[in-house]
């Protein structure tokens, strides 16, 4: 039997308008909210909408922070930070898909501490960052359960996370309705980014008997969505699968973290401009057939979960839904390995993983 621990302290409030459910818990967080969105997604979901009138219905006194950037780098969490100082917020309500929901996680550590954004990586503050609500507009990062911020240091020439536990929202709101405004392109890339986290958690070697159960209804939930992603064409129950299954996907990744996949991606994101989901799903077959050398029961686990017969079914499947790595020279591969090698994802993988195993999947998945 084997020793684990299970921590997970969001409250998750599921289903349709789900904000109206407990408006005296948001109320309870303070008189001064800073919400805090990306561009346009916020306000096209209707989810900005249904927040302002839960913030005017309490009297609470709110200001908007609305210039996340995808991928928020280290800069563009910083103008928020000062933002928050200024303005004294007693609580955050962080709006849209990972990259408002994790600069959200940035902010309220600035907020409350006086540092420059790139100390952040440090994991250490002396005051706890401010608690955050987190409404997701993408079914896909989970972050809205998860404690970690994935921020882009151009220094570095990549992303990294920073977490600390008390980074968990206090509320996730899980209400698949915002995710409807949703362009297909972006709907496959996210959800190719939920399944990515439910499947690297499943097959890490941190996975645990609690948080196989996550990533196993996970993985099944998002399976039989598969026909619809792929057609474009989205029910409501469908939607409702895919943002849960991208609860179920953080909720696995608290415990396990991801693995290489997360690892190589990062540098098709940085160098290559590719969504995130986009960057981990052009890799996973090629990642399952390294995997299934070292873990051939959970791999099958996988693709039974998923109805699929075999892995290069799944390599068909995400193909039609996101593609193939872009061309890549040798000197880029031998780069983004080199990169990746140097992440604790990589410890957490399967099998003996080798600088040159990694080179080989980047050169076996690309078109
Ligand atoms: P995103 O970068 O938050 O958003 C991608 C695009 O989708 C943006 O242009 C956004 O518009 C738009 N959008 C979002 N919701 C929409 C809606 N309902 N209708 C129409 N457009 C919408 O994408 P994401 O994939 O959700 O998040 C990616 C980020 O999350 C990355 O930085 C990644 O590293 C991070 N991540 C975090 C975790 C974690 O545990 N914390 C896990 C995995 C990934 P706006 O710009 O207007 O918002
Ligand atoms: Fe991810």
């Amino acid at each position: 039997m084997e020793n684990y621990s299970f921590f997970m302290p969001t409250k998750v409030i599921h289903g349709e308008k789900a904000l109206f459910d407990k408006t005296e818990e948001i109320a309870a967080l303070g008189q001064r909210c800073l919400i805090i969105t990306g561009r346009s997604s916020a306000r096209l979901s209707g989810a900005l909408d249904d927040v302002v009138k839960i913030l005017n219905a309490g009297k609470i006194t709110y200001k908007h922070f609305d210039g996340v950037e995808n991928n928020p780098s280290l800069t563009n969490v910083g103008r928020g930070g000062e933002m928050a100082r200024e303005f004294q917020p007693d609580f955050i309500i962080a709006i849209g898909g990972g990259s408002p929901l994790d600069a959200a996680k940035a902010v309220a550590v600035l907020a409350t501490n006086d540092i420059e954004p790139k100390q952040l990586y440090t994991n250490k503050f002396d005051h706890l960052p401010l608690s955050i609500i987190a409404v997701p507009t993408t079914a896909g990062t989970g972050s809205e359960v998860t404690p970690y911020s994935i921020l882009t240091d151009p220094k570095l020439e990549t992303k990294k996370s920073f977490t600390v536990p008390e980074l968990f929202p206090k509320i996730a709101i899980l209400d698949w309705r915002y995710t409807e405004s949703l362009p297909i392109n972006i709907t496959r890339d996210t959800a190719v980014d939920a399944l990515s986290h439910l499947v690297e958690g499943y097959l890490s070697k941190r996975a645990t008997g609690m948080s196989d159960v996550f990533a196993k209804s996970g993985i099944e939930l998002w399976g039989a969505c598969k026909k619809a992603l792929t057609t474009g064409t989205l029910t409501s129950t469908e939607r409702d699968n895919l943002l849960v299954s991208s609860a179920l996907g953080g909720m696995t990744i608290s415990h396990t973290g991801t693995t290489l996949v997360h690892a190589l991606g990062y540098s098709l994101t940085y160098y290559h401009d590719m969504p995130h989901g986009r960057a981990n799903g052009v890799l996973m077959a090629e990642y399952l057939r390294f995997t299934e050398k070292d873990a051939p029961g959970r791999v099958k686990a996988v693709l039974d979960l998923l109805n699929l017969p075999n892995i290069d079914a799944f390599q068909v499947l995400m193909d039609d839904l996101v593609g193939k790595t872009p061309h890549l020279s040798q000197g880029e591969v031998s780069a983004y390995a080199e990169r990746a090698m140097q992440t604790r994802n990589v410890e957490y993988s399967r099998g003996d993983v080798t600088k040159a195993v990694l080179e080989n999947i980047l050169k076996e998945s690309q078109g």
